[in-house]
């Protein structure tokens, strides 16, 4: 850094920011990441990660991320805490030049030449009493991270679109019963994926019920749902080893505001790759990714938005 400009600032530290990080410490563009509330990113509240290539008998979410941490340290990466409240990407100099970008933490602004943003989306949860505490002890929100740990057990998916129909499905390769759990009686998800759900002998359908509460935090594991149907006003209780939510993700971009091109839920567009529609402004991760939202991906998209930090920095002479 020179002139308090730095080259590289990295919003995010899950999966795709610390890939960004790794490559640009590598240039020795001394990267500044900056933390925010849910550092590691999903991985952060994951259990053992068994997809991700590399590690043959899999690995804890937390641990995979430290590790990717470190290493982008050893090569001069640096991390900041704190929450970014806006940033400002494309502002000219009166004879038109372009002004580093400025990056808003709330008690200080930070300026830089290249922005990086990846960071990512959280999944949305249900606000139970007991939710937060079982995450990764049977309360998941990503079925092809976890489904694998309840072979031959009872599970249930909340939620009552794609993203539901898609973890049900793909959670009969485990389980011996899917409960699929919907608040109303009619589905946002798409009619084949629908009909796909409602054709599986192993998915079983409960709507108008929504869950109460999930149990059983004095033994660190789901044992079952306390669950309550909305038209009678019935609650009982379903025994199950997971509670999977499909209920949709948000993506953590609300600082950018309009500056950049976002869909009608807020995911941002990159216009070509990782490239953003403001030169020097990179986007990477889940942030931009509906569709795969895995870490391997994440990752993948962190090295191409850094390759691309790096080779901007090259033509604007830095
Ligand atoms: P979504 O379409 O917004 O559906 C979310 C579902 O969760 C809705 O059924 C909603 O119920 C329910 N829900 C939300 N908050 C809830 C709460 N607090 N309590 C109980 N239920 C709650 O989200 P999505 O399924 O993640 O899909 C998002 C987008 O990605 C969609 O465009 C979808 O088509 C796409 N997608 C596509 C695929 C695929 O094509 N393979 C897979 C996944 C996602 P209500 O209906 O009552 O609001």
């Amino acid at each position: 850094m020179s002139d308090n400009v730095h080259n590289v600032i990295i919003i995010g530290t899950g999966c795709a920011g610390l890939t960004a990080a790794i490559y640009a410490a590598r240039a020795n563009l001394r990267p500044l990441v900056i933390e925010g509330h849910e550092p590691g990113g999903q991985l952060g509240i994951t259990t053992l990660v068994e997809n991700f290539p590399g590690f043959p008998d899999g690995i804890q979410g937390p641990e995979l991320i430290d590790n990717m941490r470190r290493q982008a340290g050893r090569f001069g990466a640096e991390y900041l805490a704190g929450h970014v409240a806006s940033v400002h990407l494309s502002q000219k100099n009166a004879d038109g030049g372009k002004k580093p970008i400025e990056v808003n933490l709330g008690r200080e602004t930070l300026l830089t030449r290249t922005l990086i943003i990846a960071s990512g989306a959280s999944a949305r949860w249900l606000g139970l009493p007991n939710e937060q505490a079982l995450i990764g002890h049977g309360v998941s929100s990503c079925a092809t991270c976890d489904g694998f740990f309840f072979s031959g057990k009872e599970i249930a998916v909340i939620g009552g679109g794609d993203s539901a129909m898609e973890e049900a499905l793909f959670l009969t390769r485990f389980a011996t019963k899917v409960t699929l759990i919907h608040r109303r009686n009619e589905f946002r998800a798409s009619k084949i994926m629908l009909e796909r759900a409602r054709r599986n002998e192993k998915i079983t359908f409960l709507t108008d019920t929504v869950v109460d509460d999930v149990m059983d935090v004095s033994k660190q594991e789901v044992t079952g749902l306390r669950l309550r149907n909305l038209k009678t006003g019935e609650q009982w209780d379903l025994p199950t080893s997971a509670m999977f939510l499909g209920i949709g993700h948000t993506p953590n971009a609300q600082f950018v505001g309009d500056q950049l091109a976002r869909d009608g839920d807020g995911y941002l567009l990159p216009i070509e790759n990782v490239c953003s529609r403001v030169p020097g402004v990179f986007i990477c991760g889940d942030v931009a990714d509906r569709r795969y939202r895995q870490a391997v991906t994440a990752a993948g998209t962190g090295c191409m938005a850094a390759l691309e930090a790096e080779k901007y920095l090259e033509e604007i002479g830095r």
